[in-house]
C-alpha cells in the first residue's frame, strides 16, 4: 500500500502558502479597552472589529450575560429539541422575529451553521441553488453540502442571475444573496432580485450578517431598508456576533418555515443550544441596536468622515456607504506592507489577500464602529495617507 500522508501533505500546503508569503498569522489580543486591543505587549487602535455599533463591551450587555450565567448556569447541556431550549432563547426567538417583521425565527450557534441549515434543508441534488459570486463561503458550502446544483453570477448582476434561473427552468430554485457584502461593503440589489425570484418562483434567502443593526431606521436590516418583507424575502437570517456584539445567529420567516427548520436543519437538531445567559445578553443587545438611534447616527458621521478623507488623500476605496469601507490595495505584499506599516502607527488593520478575496484583491479591509470617535478616524486617516504615499 502507498496512501498519500494527510499530514505532511497539509504541511506543505502550510509551507506554499509561507514561500508566498500569504501564511495567515494568528494573533492573540492580551487586552481589550473600548476601540483599543492590545497585541504583543502593544496598545492599538483596532479597525478591524465587525462591532459595528460599539455594543460587545456595553456594561447591560456584560450585566444580562453574567446574571443569567447565575440563574442558568453556562451551558445549554442539550439540543434545542432535547431539553437544552430555555425560557431565554425563546423570549430571544421572539423579540428577532418581531424586530425583523417575520413571523418566527429560530436560534443556531453561528451563522455558518445556519446558513449550512438552511441549504441542507431547504434543497436536494434535482435542486439548484443560484449565488452571487461574492457570497460569503458558508452560503457556498450549504449548497455544496445540500449536493444541489450550484450556480454562481457576476456580482450583484441580476441579468447574471436570471440567466442562470433561465438555464434551469424547471428545478426548485433558491437565490442567495449576502445583504451587505462582506468583503466589500456594498448592498445587493435586493429590490430587483425579489422581483427576479417573484418571476422565476425561486425562493430569496438573505445572508444581512452585516446588515442588521446597521441598516433602517430602526437597524432592523437591509432587506426591511430596501422596502421589503418577508413576502420578497421568505428566508432571512442574520447573525448576532457583528453589530449585536455578542454570537451566534438566526433564521426568521413563516412558521411553517422555522418549524422545518427545527425538524430537518441538521446544524439545528444536532448541535447543543446556545448558552442561555448569551441569549439572554443578546435580549439587551437587540434592545439597545433597536432603540439607540445615535449609534447609527454616529456611525454614519464616522463613514462620511472616513471616505471624503480618503478621497482628499487619493486612497481608493470601494464603493461602499456600509461600515465596511475596503482599502483597495490589489497586490498582496502592498497589502501587508500597508498594514505593517499602520500597525507601527499604533492601528490594527489587516490586511485581506486571496483566496478570501480575488487575484489581485488584496486589500486593507477598514471598518468602523460608533464606538470610534471623530479623532480616531482623523488618526487613520493621516497614518493611512503617510503609508500610502510612502512607496515599500
Ligand atoms: C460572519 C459571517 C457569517 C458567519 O457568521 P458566524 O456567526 O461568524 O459563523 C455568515 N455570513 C456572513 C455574510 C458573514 O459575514
Amino acid at each position: 500500500m502507498n496512501r498519500p500522508p494527510l499530514l505532511s501533505r497539509l504541511a506543505r500546503a502550510s509551507g506554499d502558502r509561507a514561500r508566498d508569503a500569504l501564511l495567515r498569522r494568528l494573533r492573540t489580543i492580551t487586552d481589550v479597552e473600548g476601540s483599543h486591543v492590545v497585541v504583543d505587549g502593544k496598545r492599538l487602535l483596532n479597525f478591524a472589529s465587525n462591532d459595528y455599533l460599539g455594543l460587545a463591551q456595553h456594561p447591560a450587555v456584560v450585566e444580562a450575560l453574567v446574571g443569567a450565567a447565575r440563574r442558568w448556569g453556562v451551558g445549554a447541556s442539550a439540543a434545542h429539541l432535547l431539553g437544552g431550549h430555555r425560557e431565554e432563547h425563546d423570549l430571544l426567538e421572539r423579540e428577532l422575529a418581531a424586530w425583523c417583521g417575520r413571523d418566527r425565527a429560530a436560534l443556531f450557534s453561528t451563522g455558518y451553521m445556519a446558513n449550512l441549515g438552511i441549504m441542507q434543508a431547504l434543497l436536494d441534488p434535482r435542486a439548484v441553488c443560484i449565488q452571487d459570486k461574492l457570497n460569503h463561503v458558508c452560503l457556498i458550502d450549504g449548497a455544496r453540502l445540500s449536493g444541489a446544483r450550484l450556480r454562481r453570477y457576476v456580482h450583484a448582476d441580476v441579468d447574471s442571475a436570471r440567466r442562470q434561473l433561465d438555464s434551469d427552468p424547471a428545478a426548485a430554485a433558491l437565490l442567495a444573496t449576502d445583504g451587505v457584502f462582506s468583503m466589500d461593503g456594498d448592498i445587493a440589489p435586493l429590490q430587483a432580485l425579489a422581483r427576479l425570484c417573484r418571476e422565476q418562483q425561486a425562493t430569496l434567502v438573505v445572508d444581512d450578517a452585516h446588515g442588521l443593526g446597521v441598516l433602517g431606521a430602526d437597524g432592523s436590516g437591509s432587506v426591511a431598508d430596501a422596502g421589503l418583507g418577508q413576502a420578497d424575502v421568505p428566508v432571512y437570517m442574520a447573525t448576532l456576533g457583528k453589530a449585536l456584539g455578542v454570537a451566534g445567529a438566526f433564521v426568521a420567516g413563516s412558521e411553517a418555515l422555522v418549524d422545518g427548520l427545527i425538524q430537518f436543519a441538521r446544524t439545528h437538531v444536532y448541535t447543543t443550544a446556545m448558552p442561555p445567559a448569551l441569549a439572554a445578553a443578546t435580549r439587551v443587545a437587540v434592545r439597545l441596536a433597536r432603540d439607540e438611534a445615535w449609534r447609527r447616527e454616529k456611525l454614519a458621521r464616522l463613514i462620511t468622515q472616513f471616505r471624503a478623507g480618503a478621497t482628499r488623500r487619493g486612497i481608493a476605496l470601494a464603493e461602499s456607504r456600509t461600515p465596511i469601507q475596503p482599502v483597495l490595495v490589489g497586490k498582496s505584499d502592498e497589502a501587508t506592507r500597508l498594514s505593517a506599516q499602520l500597525e507601527a502607527a499604533g492601528f490594527f488593520v489587516p490586511a485581506i489577500r486571496p483566496p478570501t478575496v480575488a487575484e489581485n484583491g488584496a486589500r486593507l479591509r477598514v471598518t468602523l464602529s460608533a464606538a470610534h470617535e471623530e479623532a480616531d478616524v482623523d488618526a487613520l486617516l493621516a497614518a493611512l495617507g503617510a503609508s500610502w504615499a510612502t512607496p515599500g
